[in-house]
């Protein structure tokens, strides 16, 4: 069924016909609860009745201008945005990786502005930014990076939440340093959570050298952590942060911010994107915040995530395969000591639980902002039992 398609992914045999809220029905009818959310993208749930209206209003009035006239929609997308955040300026892209790419640059510009000529920008063992040369050379893994050398090296790798590493490389890079790009919560590589107190030591930092604090909010952003942004958590505001993911909640956007210093780098010719900004991601957009707010889901988070990492911890104290059990919000992991065969598969095929599992042994469970108490008991025992059968 494939054979047509490039060998990137390695898909189960499930495919989805229907989603609604929560839920995802199967070809043959069978319900699945969706403990990952597309990967942190279907935040507010699927087919939700105002994003299905807005797509259909906007799809009615007007899909494409092009940015070569205003567009009411990505303006006040934009204003929503550096509302909830702190920032200044926004530009839209369609995803992830060309939202990180939109940073890198302004770190490059911002280099360039001090007349920095061979800019480094300081990124974290065992990141991941995405998939086009630019975004692959700033993340980690060999798995991601083998067969695409020679990558662009004008990075310089520290471990995540390492503290010393990082005045080490100041001593060793520091006229050439002209950013931090950091994911504030690992995502793709495995849910790790930095040390408390971390992202302000990060800002002061980079205050005190004058470097971009750039955050990779991919992941993190938009309710994920309970917070709107993660950054949120620590009282401190980044000079960029990139979003996706659970911005568009399925509709693919991506959103470079920025501020202050970084906030007027670019200018008229210096960055550009055909789809970026269009009116009908813009406006999902819109609703998808509008929703978070009215829902109070942010708040949902936090009850809910707390509650899951709680139970999680209680279910699985026995398990002598379950290492450690970490999160914010509604984003948890549990890593294992040895990876289980197939266990998404078993999640799915046995319990009706959609899971994910990310560098090899680390269960991720990213669901909805929406769920409630009786569909965290769901995925607490659909993990318990899919772990306890292995
Ligand atoms: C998913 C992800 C990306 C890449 O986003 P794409 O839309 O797949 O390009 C980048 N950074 C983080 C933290 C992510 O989780």
């Amino acid at each position: 069924m494939t054979a047509a398609l490039m060998n990137t992914y390695q898909p189960l045999a499930l495919s989805f016909t229907k989603g609604l809220g929560t839920r995802l029905w199967d070809q043959a009818g069978r319900e699945y609860l969706d403990a990952v959310a597309g990967v942190a993208v279907t935040n507010v749930g699927h087919s939700h009745p105002r994003i299905v209206s807005a797509i259909s209003e906007q799809a009615g009035l007007l899909l494409h201008t092009s940015n070569l006239y205003s567009i009411d929609w990505q303006q006040q997308l934009a204003k929503r945005l550096t509302v909830l955040s702190g920032m200044e300026r926004a530009f839209f892209n369609n995803s992830g990786a060309e939202a990180n790419e939109t940073a890198l640059k302004l770190a490059r510009l911002y280099g360039w502005r001090k007349g920095i000529e061979q800019p480094l920008v300081v990124v974290m063992a065992n990141a991941f930014h995405g998939r086009t040369l630019g975004t692959l050379s700033a993340s980690d893994g060999p798995a991601v990076r083998l067969g695409f050398n020679e990558l662009p090296g004008d990075f310089v790798k520290v471990p995540f939440g390492d503290l010393a590493a990082l005045e080490q490389i100041q001593r060793k890079h520091g006229a050439r340093i002209v950013a931090i790009l950091v994911e504030p919560i690992q995502g793709e590589g495995g849910v790790q959570v930095a040390p408390p107190g971390y992202l302000k030591a990060l800002r002061d930092l980079c205050n005190r050298h004058s470097w971009l604090l750039m955050l990779d909010e991919i992941q993190t952003g938009i309710g994920r952590t309970g917070q709107w942004f993660a950054f949120q958590h620590e009282g401190i505001v980044p000079d960029v942060m990139t979003l996706a993911k659970g911005l568009g909640n399925g509709v693919p956007i991506g959103a470079c911010l920025a501020r202050g210093r970084a906030a007027d780098l670019f200018t008229p010719g210096s960055h550009g994107s055909t789809f970026g900004g269009n009116p009908l991601a813009c406006r999902v957009g819109c609703t998808v915040l509008d929703i978070i707010e009215e829902q109070g889901l942010l708040e949902n988070a936090r009850v809910q995530g707390a509650r899951l990492l709680e139970r999680l911890r209680a279910e699985l104290a026995d398990n002598p395969n379950v290492l450690a059990i970490r999160g914010q919000g509604l984003m948890i992991g549990i890593e294992l000591k040895q990876p289980v065969r197939d266990l998404t598969l078993i999640a799915a095929r046995d319990h009706g639980l959609l899971i994910n599992v990310t560098r090899g042994k680390t269960i991720r469970l990213l669901p909805p902002l929406t769920i409630d108490e009786r569909e965290v008991g769901m995925i607490v025992r659909g993990v318990g039992r899919a772990l306890a059968a292995h």
